[in-house]
This record gives C-alpha cells, structure tokens and sequence, in this order.
C-alpha cells in the first residue's frame, strides 16, 4: 500500500557499531530504496570518497546550506556539522522509495517530528562498549583523542535506545543483517495516516 508514497528507515548507534557494513550487506536485498548521503564538515577519513560516503564541505557551505534550508535536518556530531539535504530525499519518497538515513539520535528526533508516520526506526549497536572500544581502535582511522570522544557520546546515545521501534546487537554481521532485511522490509508497509483514510473510504466505498 506505501508503495506509492515511500518510506523512512533511520538507523543510528554508535560510530563502529557496523551501520555502514550492514547497509552495504542489505541494500541490494531490499527493493528500491534510497541512501541518503549526509553533507558534513568533518574531515575526509582514508577510504572515504567525497559523494559517495559523505559531501564533504566548509564550514562556510554548510551554514550557507544551512541560510537556504536545504537541510531536512542538521546537527553537530563529535563537534562537527552534519546535515540530510532535503531535495533528494523528497525525490526518491515521491518515487515510492524505501529512503535510508544514517543519522544520531538528533537527526532520528527530528525527523520523527517531520516524518514520523512513514517513518521505521533501528538503534544498532555493539554487545558491549568494551567491543565499540575495541572496533574503533582497529579501524584505525581515528586519532585515540577522536576515539575517547566517540565512546563518551556512544555512552550517551545507548540511554535513548528507547526512543528507537527496533535494537539490532551486530554481535554477528550475517545474522544482523538478516534482522535489518526483515525490519526495511516491514518498514515499506508503514501506512501514512492520509493513506490510512484514503483507504478506509475507498474500502467502504465499495460495501
Ligand atoms: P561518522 O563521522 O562516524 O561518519 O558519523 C558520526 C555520526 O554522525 C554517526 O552517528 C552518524 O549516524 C551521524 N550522522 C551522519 N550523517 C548525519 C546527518 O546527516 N545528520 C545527523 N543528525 N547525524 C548524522
């Protein structure tokens, strides 16, 4: 029935918890979706590419993007800017597409404010924070001062797992990802509450 209108997955956790390697795993199982990709003002990390994983961008852009309400929401994470530009992801909901936000527990607030009705929401995360502690420093990527920072806000962002309809524990990748198959899945079916009138009349229309 949401085929038409689309629909919003948001998953947040902790940066190390695996979102990026369960999106990757799930989205060709999925049907037609979209993955937003998020501007923001952190530095480029080895392995990234500007468009793909993020727009990277200037502080001045992003406050320029700010001023031109291109953002459907924004937020500073680990001290930097990041935003979901609102253009693309208009688009591809109008195209009846599953649209995937990778976003904190700051952007999946306000989007529950904008969206909430066609709106799926997944908290993932590690076993434990000794594991995050341990993932984060074999990625090696990030300074042990950058690290520190991101295990600090994790501890913050697990006390509102409750705000979240659905927690994965990415212990292991396979069995993870056949729990976020199911969850996207069910996500589609979400009936917006206009659809939810529409179909009541059209049912009765029919008595
Ligand atoms: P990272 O720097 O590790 O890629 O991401 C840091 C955090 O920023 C993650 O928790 C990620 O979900 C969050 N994030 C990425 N893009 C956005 C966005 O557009 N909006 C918000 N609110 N958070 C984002």
């Amino acid at each position: 029935m949401n085929q038409k209108t689309g629909a919003v997955l948001v998953l947040s956790g902790p940066s190390g918890a695996g979102k990026s390697s369960l999106i990757n795993k799930i989205i060709n199982d999925i049907g037609p979706t979209y993955f937003s990709i998020s501007t923001t003002t952190r530095p480029i990390r080895a392995g990234e590419e500007d468009g793909v994983h993020y727009h990277f961008v200037s502080e001045e852009v992003f406050s320029q993007d700010i001023e031109a309400e291109m953002f459907l929401e924004y937020a500073v994470v680990h001290g930097n800017h990041y935003g979901t530009s609102l253009g693309p992801v208009k688009k591809a909901l109008k195209e009846g597409k599953l649209v995937i936000f990778d976003i904190d527990v700051q952007g999946h607030d306000a989007v529950q404010h904008r969206l909430g009705d066609i709106t799926t929401s997944v908290f993932i995360t590690t076993p434990t924070l000794l594991e995050l502690k341990s993932r984060l420093k074999n990625r090696s990527t990030d300074s042990d001062e950058v690290i520190a920072k991101r295990l600090e806000m994790a501890k913050r962002e697990v006390q509102r797992i409750s705000e979240y309809d659905y927690l994965i524990v990415n212990d292991a990748l396979e069995e993870a990802a056949e729990v976020l198959v199911s969850v996207a899945k069910a996500a589609r079916m979400k009936i917006p509450t206009l659809q939810i009138n529409e179909f009541i009349q059209m049912w009765e229309a029919q008595g």
